[in-house]
Order: C-alpha cells, then sequence, then structure tokens
C-alpha cells in the first residue's frame, strides 16, 4: 500500500501547453515516467548529467508525496545520428570505426562509465534501463503497424510522413515546413521535418548492426526507440516523459507524432512533457569532440567532490540555464561541506545528551512526507521546516527555495527543536534532493586532485610544526612552512569560519 499522496498538490510545467498543471496520475497513486538517456558512443559530459539530475529529483519528489514510482531510462546504443534531426552519420558507427572498436564494446564501455556517473551523482537507479537494441523487433512491429497510412519510403529507408498528424510539432512550437535549411535535405523528402523510422543499410554496405525488415536489412531510426520502449514499459499513455530542452525541438515532436500514429488519436503519449534547460560553458569545454571535455571524473581528478556538482544544478531551477564555473563549482563544495559539518555537529549534540548515536526514524529512500508526518509529535509539526520544504518542491521542482530549508534546520532558528527532529527533518529533506548530507563526513568531501603532490599525512605535520612555530613567536619558520605548502599547491585557510584549515589547489 503506498500512502495517499501528501495535500500540497504537486504542481509541474507541462511543456505542451507551457502551463503549470497539477500532477494526476493515469493510474491513481502511481507515477511512470520516461526519461531520454544517453546515446553511448561517447563519455557523458556534465551538462547530460544536469538532465538525469533532474529527472532524479523529480522521481525523488514524487516518492517523497507518495506515489509508487516506475521511472525507465532508455540507454540509446543504436540509430542517433550526428544530427537530432535526419542528417550525418550513426554516432555509434562512427565512433566505432575512430577507436577499431566493435560497436557492441563501446557501448557496453560508454554505458559503464554513465552508470558510475550516476552513481557518484546519487541518482537513484530506475526501475529499467531499457536499451535500445533489446526492442529492434517490437520497433519493426511498431512501423509496420504505422507504415501503410503514415510513411513513405525512399532509398535511405522508410519515412515518417509529418503532414498525416494533428498538429505535428506543437511541442517546438514548430509547423511541418519550418526547419528548411535547418535540416540537411534527404533526396524525395515530402517535408523538411519528416524523418526517418527505419534506415536501409546502403546496397554494398554492411553495418555491425543491423536487422532483416520489411524495408530491407538496416537499423531503426533514433526516435523509434522511445516510443516502443515507453509503451512496452510504462504502458500507454503514462505519466511524464523528459529530457533535455534540445528534445522539445525534434525528438520529442517526432516521438509524438509516431504515437499519434500509432494509437490513431491525437494523445501524445505522457500526460506531461518535461525539458531541463542547459548547462553552458563559454570556452567550448562540453562539446565531445574538443580534447579535455568536462566529465564527472575531470571534477573528481581536480577535487572536487560530484555531489558538489548535484548541488550546483540544485541551486538553479531545472527551466533556468546554468553557467558552468570552477568558482561556482567551488562555492558549492564549500556550501555542501557546510551542510555536512551543520549535521555532524547535531550528531555530536544528539550522541551528548542521549549517550546514543541517531540512527534516522526510516531509512534513506524510505521517507515519505506522510510518514514524516505521522512520526512527528504535533507539535513539532507546526515548527518544522519540511512542510515548508513541501511548499518549495511542489511548485514546480523549486529546488533554489526548497535548499533554503537545509540550512534553516542547522541554523539558530531550529534550537528549540530537539537535535532527532531537526536530524530527522534533514533525512527527510535529503532523501528528495539526493546529496546525501546525513551520511557524507566531512572527510569524504576532501578529495586529493590527481595532481596534488603532497599527502594529507604529510600537511597536517607541516600545519602542526607551523602551530608550533606560531605558538613560539618563530614567524620566520612559520611563514617559510607556509611558502613550502603554498608551492606544493597546498592554501592555508588560517582563520576559517568552518573550520577547514587547508585546501588544495586543483590545477
Ligand atoms: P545525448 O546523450 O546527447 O542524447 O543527451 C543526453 C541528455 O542530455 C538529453 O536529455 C539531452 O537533452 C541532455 N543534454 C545535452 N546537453 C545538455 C546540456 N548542456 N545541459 C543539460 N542537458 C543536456
Ligand atoms: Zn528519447
Amino acid at each position: 500500500m503506498t500512502d495517499a499522496p501528501a495535500s500540497q498538490p504537486l504542481m509541474l510545467f507541462n511543456s505542451l501547453t507551457r502551463q503549470l498543471e497539477e500532477f494526476q496520475p493515469v493510474h491513481p497513486g502511481e507515477a511512470r515516467v520516461y526519461s531520454c538517456g544517453p546515446t553511448v558512443y561517447n563519455y557523458p559530459h556534465i551538462g547530460n548529467m544536469r538532465a538525469y539530475v533532474f529527472a532524479d529529483t523529480l522521481g525523488r519528489t514524487l516518492s517523497f508525496k507518495g506515489y509508487k514510482l516506475t521511472h525507465v531510462i532508455n540507454i540509446t546504443d543504436v540509430g542517433h545520428l550526428t544530427d537530432d534531426a535526419d542528417a550525418g552519420e550513426d554516432k555509434m558507427e562512427k565512433m566505432a570505426a575512430e577507436k577499431a572498436q566493435s560497436i557492441w564494446d563501446i557501448a557496453r564501455h560508454y554505458t559503464e562509465a554513465y552508470w558510475a556517473d550516476v552513481k557518484a551523482l546519487n541518482i537513484r537507479q530506475p526501475a529499467h534501463w531499457s536499451i535500445a537494441t533489446d526492442y529492434v523487433p517490437q520497433m519493426i512491429e511498431f512501423a509496420k503497424a504505422i507504415a501503410d497510412k503514415h510513411c513513405y519510403e525512399l532509398e535511405g529507408g522508410l519515412y515518417f510522413d509529418t503532414s498525416t498528424v494533428a498538429d505535428y510539432g506543437a511541442l517546438a512550437r514548430a509547423k511541418t515546413d519550418e526547419g528548411e535549411g535547418r535540416i540537411e535535405e534527404v533526396e524525395g523528402k515530402r517535408h523538411a521535418a519528416d524523418f526517418a523510422i527505419w534506415r536501409k543499410t546502403p546496397a554494398g554496405e554492411t553495418r555491425q548492426m543491423e536487422w532483416d525488415s520489411p524495408w530491407g536489412k538496416g537499423a531503426p531510426g533514433w526516435h523509434l526507440e522511445c516510443s516502443v520502449m515507453s509503451e512496452a514499459l510504462l504502458g500507454f499513455p503514462f505519466d511524464i516523459h523528459t529530457g533535455g530542452i534540445d528534445h522539445r525541438e525534434i525528438h520529442h515532436p517526432n516521438e509524438i507524432a509516431q504515437n499519434q500514429a500509432h494509437s490513431c488519436s491525437d494523445a501524445s503519449g505522457a500526460r506531461i512533457w518535461m525539458h531541463n534547460n542547459f548547462l553552458i560553458e563559454r570556452s567550448g569545454k562540453m562539446s565531445k569532440s574538443a580534447g579535455e571535455f568536462l566529465r564527472l571524473q575531470l571534477l573528481i581528478d581536480k577535487g572536487y567532490h560530484p555531489l558538489a556538482y548535484r548541488l550546483m544544478c540544485l541551486q538553479a531551477h531545472y527551466r533556468s540555464e546554468l553557467e558552468f564555473s570552477w568558482e561556482g563549482l567551488g562555492a558549492a563544495l564549500t556550501r555542501l561541506k557546510r551542510m555536512v559539518m551543520g549535521v555532524e555537529q547535531l550528531k555530536a549534540r544528539h550522541l551528548e545528551t542521549t549517550s546514543s548515536a541517531w540512527s534516522p526514524t526510516y531509512a534513506a529512500g524510505e521517507w515519505t512526507l506522510r510518514k514524516f508526518l505521522d512520526a512527528m509529535p504535533v507539535k513539532s509539526i507546526e515548527s518544522n521546516n519540511l512542510t515548508q520544504f513541501d511548499r518549495e518542491i511542489s511548485n514546480d521542482l523549486g529546488a533554489p527555495s526548497a535548499l533554503l530549508e537545509v540550512e534553516l534546520v542547522l541554523g539558530p532558528g531550529a534550537k528549540k527543536q530537539s537535535a532527532s527532529d531537526r536530524l530527522n527533518t534533514l533525512a527527510a529533506i535529503d532523501d528528495v534532493l539526493g546529496l546525501a548530507i546525513c551520511s557524507t563526513s566531512r572527510a569524504d568531501l576532501r578529495i586529493r586532485p590527481n595532481a596534488a603532490t603532497i599527502t594529507e599525512a604529510e600537511i597536517e605535520a607541516a600545519l602542526t610544526r607551523r602551530k608550533e612555530a606560531r605558538a613560539a613567536k618563530d614567524f620566520a619558520t612559520s611563514d617559510k612552512l607556509r611558502d613550502e605548502l603554498t608551492a606544493a599547491g597546498v592554501e592555508v585557510m588560517d582563520g576559517d569560519p568552518l573550520g577547514w584549515d587547508w585546501r588544495l589547489d586543483a590545477n
């Protein structure tokens, strides 16, 4: 039994209507969510990971509100061309040729790299990772069902005629004949926006990935997989479809057109379509074709805990652009440290007053607002921050303002509450934010940059010697030690209010 959804209505911005709408599940008490996943031809950049932090925060919010969540994220290992429309080469085939490896090895390697980032960012495992190549027979059946009424064949394969469905491109606010020039022409296409359902292997060529079909040997078009897998795993219609804002323009309008054709109706497939805005970086380091690009591992190598990046994402609303900077990331790390140290202090206070270590009323992943309210004594609820947190997060995932509740619970205003009540509130909040503030320690957050030449033990020893020298008013020695540390990339932070005595330079 799931507990009843909490009273605060969950309002979400639907890209289809460009309005906030109250979440009303297709199946009472359930939430079924499909997120477009990565194309596994290369490492994800941190912008890609913003899309999954967003989808995870949505999923966590739905769980917190008491809905039984079924989340699907797909893995695209076939069909995605270098252009989201229908031009260019197959991303997977291209990388496999460059690396002289099989596509299957490329797909496995980059899927695992993506999963490592998912784990590092504390993104919960979805109910299903649907792998596109596992669904090719279903894609062929889907295509067969719509071929007569909605498709036409060209030399290159089977194409979808976008004029055969009502209001094509409504999601993008585009028209069928728009996009001329944007899309590299395919000879014989009836409309610029028409797209491939099946791409035939050119005569005389063999592709690493190809399947037999009524339209010849070939591979499915990219858009087909999401229509097929979402319906197979979540039913039709389901609740929420997510993706980055670029998908609002081509990929999702095409999915919707296919869904309309297949269901012989105007139904788009999902009740609510949600899109996260982009993470941007001005010097071009997010381009996967530029040598060192912004991967999560690069952040870790430079000494930034991955959850600082998660916090950086949450500090901006998912519908706003977010500009990446190392300073911004550093500020997020400092904020996370403050939170973690605040939790450590509360745990210490709890131990002092009760002589027992604090343990949360519910384990991580099991909090809901209803359970929390039931567990709290009435007077605590009134002064509790969780109801305010609920208001913020229920307002189209208002994470930036919801985050402030963490600091309010840690701050002097919450002093009257017991340490245990405050910690439980933080644990419940963290089940939505996923920052692991109740299980991470200050030491965990201090990551050694790869480029560092000095060890923590050496730093601590030099600092102890420096402290002794200062106590003895031997400032020459103290300055010398400080200079030596600086030369080794250690910034000595005298008087840091966090008591974070030193930091290793990342570069
Ligand atoms: P891809 O692997 O290219 O299919 O992209 C995976 C996901 O990342 C999709 O949902 C994209 O819309 C999203 N995405 C791509 N670039 C960015 C970015 N710079 N910021 C946020 N999301 C992005
Ligand atoms: Zn998709």
